[in-house]
């Protein structure tokens, strides 16, 4: 079973989509951040994908979907990455596959 639930910055607003837990094809989708483009990205880890291409089987050497940076790391769930203030979940949870 997993679900997805929305983050929210209690300053500035911005949103963030995390999914937990693990997808049809076995795959995991980690929330990363980047510090160039403020963003946060999902990226997908693992499952069928990784399987036929490698590099798509850890968080290691990933790219920023966005703008290409190869300086995202995981996010920590907590800071915002436009603002540095404090993200908050909300309510909002949804079934993903
Ligand atoms: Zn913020
Ligand atoms: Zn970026």
């Amino acid at each position: 079973m997993a679900w997805k639930r929305t983050y929210i910055c209690e300053q500035c607003g911005y949103k963030a989509e995390v999914y937990e837990g693990k997808g049809l094809f076995g795959q995991h989708i980690t929330p990363m951040t980047c510090p160039e483009c403020h963003t946060i990205q999902n990226i997908v880890v693992g499952g069928v994908i990784g399987d036929v291409a490698p590099s798509y089987s850890t968080e290691t050497g990933r790219l920023c979907l966005r703008c290409g940076s190869d300086k995202i790391r995981v996010w920590n769930l907590y800071t915002c990455p436009r603002c540095a203030g404090e993200m908050r979940v909300t309510d909002e949870k949804e079934f993903w596959t």
